[in-house]
């Protein structure tokens, strides 16, 4: 357990994927913490999720590729983007031996509580405090103090908050300021592999392209599910909760006089869950002394380039390096972990804001333009600086 161990206490706020990633990175680089998480399991909830090659390198150093493929489909498709009325296929790209070939790994899909599964089987379960509710985080020049909803509390040299986007420790770090109402909101369902049509157990990442309205899926759980996310006008829904849940009959009425594949897939589907999307401007700095922010606390972002998984895999293998090479003066590890990481995940929440635009043009000659652009476009090719970046190799200013 760490309070023994030598080097730094190291708490982390919240077992999601980055912060129990940061565990698994801080363990590899000989250091020792501890994980708070207010849930009192870590769940099996949440829905599908792009792995691209950028976070499966970093699966791969963890030694964790055996349990990863247990459950995650590797695409053979990546982007095949299709029109909302009929289906025609707008572009396509074949991922097939062309990934590995650019980056050194395949893209996967892959249901989060597979990759929570994966990326804890990393970190020793004696680490992990569950039922750990934090409520506030105190930082002082030598460290900081946690408070918890239990009435406990624990003292730590440096303290991570991975406590998602409705983080408690960014209130250490930076003076809160009130997201915005996007207008968008994602319905999300899965589909047992029986009750799905051929042409959704593909191993593709389809994406239909609609006026105002878009529609994703692809298998996961080793090909056992169909994962549905689709996103449609907000109306006056605000509640940002994976936990939110909406009716079929209300997720049908979204996609209305589409084609009949997308709304079959919706029949097919569960109970569907209703999540706003608010939008948040990046942070002006993720750490305040020896208090520091990562994955979604650090930069949420849209879904729209599939990859706030991968960003918080990365915060972890970035902010673990900094730590091992400072342990002597944490505050200068932190920094040097923010200024390494913030300007790719500024752009990326750039990106990713920007794309719900184009993804949801009305049809006319923006639309046709966007299609036409499509059909000359390499997505795989033209994001290099997504998916070639390597957490461990990049340099740290
Ligand atoms: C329940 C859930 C389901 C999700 N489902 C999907 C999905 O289907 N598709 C998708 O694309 N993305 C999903 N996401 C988001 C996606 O997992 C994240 O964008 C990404 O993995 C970044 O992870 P993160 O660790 O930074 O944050 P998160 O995944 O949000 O993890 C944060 C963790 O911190 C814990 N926590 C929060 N507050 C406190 C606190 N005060 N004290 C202690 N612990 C705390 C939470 O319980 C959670 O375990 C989901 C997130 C959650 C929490």
């Amino acid at each position: 357990m760490s309070a023994f161990a030598p080097g730094p206490r190291i708490a982390i706020v919240g077992g999601g994927i980055g912060g129990l990633a940061a565990a698994a990175f801080l363990r590899r680089a000989g250091l020792t913490a501890t994980v708070h998480e207010q849930a009192p399991a870590l769940a099996k909830v949440g829905a599908g999720l792009v792995v691209a090659p950028n976070a499966v390198r970093l699966l791969r150093r963890l030694g964790v590729m055996e349990r990863f493929l247990r459950g995650a489909v590797p695409l053979e498709w990546g982007w095949e983007f299709r029109r909302w009325a009929d289906g025609d296929v707008l572009s396509v790209e074949r991922l097939e031996g062309v990934c590995e070939r650019f980056y050194g790994e395949r893209t996967y899909v892959v249901h989060r509580a597979d990759l929570l599964d994966t990326v804890g089987s990393a970190v020793p379960a004696d680490w992990i405090r569950l039922g750990a509710r934090c409520t506030s985080v105190e930082g002082g020049p030598n460290g900081a103090v946690l408070r918890f909803a239990d009435g406990s509390r624990a003292e730590a040299d440096i303290v991570i908050g991975a406590d998602g986007v409705h983080s408690v420790v960014r209130g250490a770090v930076v003076e809160p300021t009130p997201p915005e109402y996007s207008g968008i909101c994602a319905f999300r369902t899965t589909v047992p592999a029986a009750s799905a049509p051929e042409f959704a157990r593909r191993p593709a990442q389809t994406l239909w392209l609609g006026p105002g309205w878009h529609f994703v899926h692809y298998p996961i759980a080793g090909g056992r599910a169909v994962n549905v996310v689709a996103f449609a006008p907000a109306g006056d829904f605000t509640d940002e909760s994976w936990s939110a849940k909406a009716t079929v009959e209300e997720f049908q009425a979204e996609f209305a006089g589409w084609d009949a594949r997308v709304t079959d897939l919706i029949t097919a589907g569960g109970v569907p869950g209703r999540w706003a999307l608010l939008d948040r401007a990046p942070l002006r700095c993720w750490s305040r002394g020896r208090v520091t922010l990562l994955g979604d606390a650090a930069h949420p972002m849209f879904p729209f380039f599939a990859q706030g998984a991968a960003q918080s895999i990365e915060d972890a293998a970035v902010l673990a390096r900094c730590l091992a090479a400072s342990v002597d003066d944490p505050e200068q590890a932190l920094k040097r972990y923010e200024a390494a990481r913030m300007a790719r995940t500024a752009r990326l929440q750039q990106v990713s804001h920007d794309r719900r635009d184009v993804n949801h043009l009305p049809d006319g000659p923006g639309q046709q333009a966007r299609d036409t652009a499509l059909a000359g476009s390499d997505p795989l090719a033209d994001n290099g600086w997504m998916y070639g970046y390597d957490a461990e190799e990049v340099p740290i200013p």
